[in-house]
């Protein structure tokens, strides 16, 4: 098959913009895992259960519809996500549908632990960060913000404190945390626009 890319990182860093974008340059298929752990804590809210309750037989039964809804974007499905993706049954559920992904061309996945758990061996590494400030704006700004909007310091203020909750709790769970891998390249994306970065990884896995 292709090359195996992974692209690790925060969330809001730019992984999703930055992986996709690497994929149409090098014709390779694109994954954001991201959207395996939503769907799941999607199923869980529609459940009404606890999402940190075990998930594994949701996990087990996900479909290509669960993980096509358009629903899956809010910040109550990012923390849904973030509590069944702690638990290590729902992992282990998720490790093959990520494997068999990238088995017969290749593929650019973006997540949290592809580099360091999925694909340990992969072809090239990248994590991809920026301040929890920087990624709040950006996000904010994503979702039709306006910085001279007069709550725009609030908004602001909850966002990037949504965001360092999840961060935090991604980092310490036990099983698969957010890492760098020891052979990755990090890229910081405070002082960078969305061209720079790819640029810097195209020129870093071609190499
Ligand atoms: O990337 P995204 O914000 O869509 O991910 C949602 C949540 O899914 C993350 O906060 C994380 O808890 C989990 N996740 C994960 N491993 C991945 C991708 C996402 O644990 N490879």
């Amino acid at each position: 098959g292709g090359p195996v890319i992974a692209v690790d990182g925060p969330a809001a860093a730019g992984k999703g913009t930055l992986a996709k974008r690497m994929a149409a340059e090098l014709g390779l298929p694109y994954l954001d895992t991201g959207l395996l752990y939503r769907a799941v804590g999607r199923l869980a809210l529609d459940k009404g259960q606890d999402p940190a309750a075990p998930a594994q037989h949701l996990a087990e039964q996900l479909t290509r519809q669960d993980m096509a809804r358009t629903d899956l974007r809010t910040t109550e499905v990012a923390q849904a996500a973030s509590k069944v993706a702690a638990q290590p049954a729902v992992r282990a559920a998720l490790v093959e549908t990520q494997r068999r992904f990238a088995a017969e061309q290749g593929a650019v996945l973006d997540g949290r632990d592809i580099g360091t758990a999925i694909f340990p061996q992969a072809d090239a590494k990248l994590f991809i960060t920026a301040s929890a400030a920087t990624r709040a704006r950006r996000r904010y700004l994503q979702l039709g913000g306006v910085l001279s909007a007069p709550d725009a310091q609030a908004q602001l203020a909850e966002m990037e404190a949504a965001l360092k909750a999840r961060d935090e709790a991604d980092s310490s769970r036990a099983s698969a945390p957010m890492q760098v891998a020891a052979d990755a390249l990090v890229i910081e994306t405070d002082n960078a626009t969305a061209d720079e970065v790819l640029a810097q990884a195209l020129a870093y896995v071609r190499e």
